[in-house]
């Protein structure tokens, strides 16, 4: 991509969320762009760098593994957002910042114990389903209050709050439902602490944002569509 495109797409993007949260009275600067760069080159995540991007989210361990490595010069933050194995959670705590992609205990536990004692605290979202799909991953929402509470007790992890990927529709509506759904669990879950709604990718945003989103995990805006 070239440099002059993704400049006008980071533009028009952080314009987008700008007006999205005006419209419903939110402070803009209340709302993080996470930068999901799954597929594209290091070189592509250094020039978003270098156009003020700073935290980037990535799905494929391998991959996100050798981009981190290229780009250890860049002050980033990364974001793991993609499906967790079980035998993947070493890499993952030794590696990233955050995890939005938690789902089960088991995965919990593992990442707290491989946290590296060097690091600070990995912080993490609990992802939920619900859109009520077999096939979407994310914890249902009867099992989160003991899912949560039990992740709240693990001392190498920081819970920050909630993660979902609802199915996509582009009725403004039921995207809204979907996201005031998230917000509502984690209402409901009465743990003050938690300050995070990972919620809203391109396509939904400003839903999202209407919704009570702080961290919209933007790929196909920034960089382009994927291969
Ligand atoms: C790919 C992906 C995104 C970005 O989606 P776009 O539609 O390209 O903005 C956001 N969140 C997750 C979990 C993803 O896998």
């Amino acid at each position: 991509m070239s440099e002059r495109q993704l400049h006008d797409n980071i533009a028009k993007l952080l314009d987008r969320v700008s007006r999205a949260a005006q419209n419903c009275e939110r402070d803009p600067a209340d709302i993080t762009v996470l930068a999901v760069s799954k597929t594209r080159p290091a070189a592509d995540i250094r020039e978003a760098a270098a156009l003020g991007l700073d935290q980037f989210g990535e799905n494929y361990l391998q991959e996100a593994l050798d981009k981190i490595e290229a780009l250890r010069d860049l002050p980033l933050t990364w974001h793991f957002i993609g499906p967790i194995q079980s035998n993947k959670t070493r890499a993952i705590a030794g590696h990233f910042d955050w995890v939005h992609s938690v789902d089960r205990l088991k995965v919990a536990r593992r990442l707290s114990e491989q946290r590296p004692d060097n690091l600070p605290p990995l912080q993490v979202c609990l992802q939920v389903n619900i859109s009520g799909e077999d096939s979407k991953s994310g914890a249902d929402l009867d099992a989160l209050p003991e899912l949560a509470a039990a992740v709240l007790e693990l001392p190498r992890l920081t819970l920050r709050g909630l993660m979902a990927i609802p199915a996509a529709t582009g009725d403004t509506a039921a995207q809204r439902a979907a996201f005031a759904r998230l917000r509502k669990a984690m209402t409901a879950l009465g743990m003050p602490q938690l300050d995070t709604l990972s919620m809203g990718m391109s396509g939904d945003l400003e839903a999202a944002i209407a919704e009570g989103a702080t961290i919209v995990r933007v790929g196909t805006d920034i960089f382009g569509p994927r291969g």
